[in-house]
């Protein structure tokens, strides 16, 4: 069996930017708080955050989803050297293209950075009415405060959609948000009222 350890070595060493430590903590008091039990992840990477979550408890299952196909056959090597495979599924294709049944309690968007409002539309439909989601990487290292000075014209147009994305959280009828700067920037979100 391989450990939580060697996962976050592999991720430094082949640059797969999985979710930071306090980021990851936080996520999981969240889980135990909340009682969380069903979970969907957009964007799982070599599956780092989802053997996470669903070592919080035994009664934790989670889909997610993997769009690239060498991320998802390590994610699918790990999953199962952690003994998850029953309770962690895991599909590879673009999120964007799918739909998935059932209803969730917790939903963590962590996929392309620009793709975020329509993660959002797309998959609250799948949300308990007291479930909450959680959004990665709001800060993007610290970029979001100052985009106009990003060189790069393409960097500076994906934190522009970052902070749209902010922006859409921020102004949302139906949602109440709040912002952590916690690792690289997190959101939880609930459907207000609830
Ligand atoms: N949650 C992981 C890290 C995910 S990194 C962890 O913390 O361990 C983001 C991943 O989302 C990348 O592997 C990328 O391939 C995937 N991704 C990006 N857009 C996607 C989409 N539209 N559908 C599915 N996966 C997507
Ligand atoms: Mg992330």
């Amino acid at each position: 069996m391989g450990s939580l350890t060697d996962l976050e070595n592999y991720a430094q060493e082949n640059n797969i930017p999985i979710i930071q430590k306090p980021g990851i903590e936080f996520i999981k008091e969240c889980i135990k708080k909340n009682h969380v039990q069903n979970i969907l992840e957009i964007g799982a990477a070599i599956g780092y955050s989802a053997i996470q979550m669903a070592l919080v408890d035994e009664k934790i299952h989670i889909t997610t989803i993997e769009r690239d196909y060498p991320r998802y056959l390590e994610a699918v090597k790990n999953i199962h050297s952690f003994n998850l495979d029953k309770r962690i599924k895991i599909i590879n294709d673009d999120a964007l293209n799918i739909d998935i049944e059932g209803k969730f309690d917790l939903i963590f968007i962590d996929a392309a950075k620009a793709q975020y409002i329509k993660f959002f539309e797309k998959y609250k439909h799948n949300l308990t009415p007291t479930g909450i989601i959680i959004s990665d990487n709001l800060n993007f290292h610290g970029l979001t405060k100052n985009p106009e000075e990003i060189k790069s014209k393409n960097l500076r147009a994906l934190v522009r959609k970052i902070n749209k994305y902010r922006d859409f959280l921020e102004n949302n009828q139906e949602f109440n948000t709040i912002f952590y700067n916690i690792g690289d920037g997190i959101a939880e979100s609930h459907r207000k009222g609830a």
